[in-house]
């Protein structure tokens, strides 16, 4: 039953049916006929009422994981004798709904670019719970900060500096900054890089950190609150955190003798589980061991601990979305693989692709997809999940297994969709973007409505001409 065409991680099922508790929605689970049920909504009833594909959003799973990764950050901080700061990362996934959950668990909102701060001021997220991020902020993106008032900037380079306290000073007010640092750190998944010098473009080295610091320090319409890192995305365990928090330290202990480091920004990038293959260390469980760490890090030192924050996104709204796709096209393909494996790879075709999911394409991001209208007992084959796009590398899960009487008008679910998919989605091929649908205790609500092909030609100039 083992395809040879399947990676080594990839075992054919014992129970095709199964939704693996660590990969699906938690409140996800399988009717009476077999339909996935969402929030107490069943997929069938989703389809009917929105269509497909839709990205679903268990809202009870995406606030319960805001709410856990806040007391828990803030139970590990006051145990070191500190408080801590979580800021959700809204370029993971953002839309008003979302972001009223993430104030009402407690959360700050990190924002990198125009829209995103506008869309967390339009949902009535506090200006000062506001973090401004990016490594290229516009003149206007740093004025429309300062003039609302966020809660602190996110310097990411030299030349910001003065454009930021510029900015200030002309406004006549004091804005709070951090100053990326850059430690060298690069977690991957599984295991972490350590370099003298990253090459990439965020953040400053931290040997040019001292310089920066006094700089900052010697404009009074800044006020520096400390570092910030960031090492990665998808992270698993805690071991790179934890090298990249020692290299702050040093620098921040250092900082401290010419002034005052109130705070430490150690960023995001808790993994989540894609695939039964997944393992990784619980966002919470991590960021305790993190804090413990540089508690002691911090005593070894006799320093202070710093008011601690972190940035996470993907491991608040990843786990809780998934989305629903109607498979249309399926195509049994004899293949011989690079490897020399030959088998046959079963391409089954959704309504979507790479519009709606864009991480399989640019990451070779894994996936889990399930028969969604109904179960089934036939032989697991090994197929791809392809979009409808013009384009080879439109994929939306690249190996998985199905019941092998999957069929033209099937329902198929894709779990942990909900960070990085709607906020990556695209209309290539003038595809409209799905809807994003929120369901809890038997009820659903729309957070984003489905885009429309008048959306689409709206924008075209020429054509508003000719239908007027
Ligand atoms: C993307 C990003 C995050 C969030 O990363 P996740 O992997 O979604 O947790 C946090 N901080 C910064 C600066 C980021 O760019």
């Amino acid at each position: 039953m083992t395809n040879p065409l399947a990676p080594k991680w990839l075992t054919p099922p014992q129970d095709a049916n199964r939704l693996a508790p660590q990969v699906w929605p938690r409140n996800a689970t399988r009717n009476s006929d077999g339909e996935i049920v969402v929030g107490g909504v069943s997929v069938a009833t989703l389809a009917r009422e929105f269509g497909t594909p839709l990205y679903i959003v268990d809202a009870a799973d995406v606030r319960s994981r805001a709410r856990h990764i806040r007391e828990s950050f803030d139970a590990a901080c006051a145990a070191a004798g500190t408080r801590g700061q979580v800021y959700f990362a809204s370029k993971a996934f953002s839309s008003a709904g979302v972001l009223r959950w993430m104030v009402d668990a407690g959360l700050r909102v990190d924002v990198s670019t125009e829209g995103e701060l506008e869309l967390a001021l339009a949902a009535g997220v506090p200006a000062a719970s506001l973090g401004l991020h990016g490594n290229n902020k516009s003149d206007a993106e740093i004025a429309r900060g300062v003039s609302v008032g966020v809660g602190s900037c996110v310097i990411d380079s030299a030349d910001e500096i003065t454009r930021v306290a510029d900015a200030a000073e002309l406004a006549g007010v004091t804005i709070n900054v951090r100053l990326r640092a850059n430690t060298g750190v690069h977690a991957s998944t599984h295991e972490y890089l350590a370099t003298a010098r990253e090459d990439q473009k965020f953040g400053v080295a931290l040997r040019d950190v001292p310089t920066l610091v006094a700089a900052i320090r010697a404009r009074p319409s800044l006020r520096f609150l400390g570092l910030h890192s960031h090492i990665g995305s998808q992270i698993f365990g805690v071991s790179g955190f934890i090298e990249a928090a020692r290299r702050l330290l040093d620098v921040h202990a250092e900082l401290l003798v010419d002034g005052d480091v109130p705070e430490l920004n150690l960023g995001g990038g808790f993994g989540i589980a894609y695939t039964d293959n997944d393992d990784p260390t619980d966002a919470a469980t991590l960021v305790a061991e993190l804090v413990s760490e540089v508690a002691s890090l911090c005593a070894a030192k006799g320093i202070e601990v710093p008011v601690l924050a972190i940035e996470p996104g993907r491991s608040i709204v990843g786990p809780g979305g998934i989305t629903l796709y109607t498979a249309g096209t399926i195509k049994p393909v004899d293949v011989v693989d690079d490897a020399g494996h030959s088998g046959t790879r079963t391409y089954v075709s959704v309504d979507g692709g790479m519009s709606d999911n864009l991480r399989t394409a640019l990451y070779k991001a894994d996936y889990t997809v399930s028969l969604a209208s109904r179960t089934s007992s036939a032989d697991p084959m090994l197929v791809r999940v392809v979009g409808k796009h013009c384009e080879s590398g439109d994929i939306v899960v690249r190996d998985a297994y199905l019941a092998n009487d999957v069929n033209r008008g099937d329902l198929l679910a894709v779990a942990a969709t909900g960070a990085y998919c709607a906020s990556l989605s695209n209309t290539y091929n003038q595809v409209t973007r799905p809807a994003v649908v929120a369901v809890d205790n038997g009820t659903a609500s729309i957070l984003v409505r489905r885009e429309t092909i008048a959306d689409l030609l709206h924008r075209d100039t020429q054509l508003e001409r000719e239908t007027r």
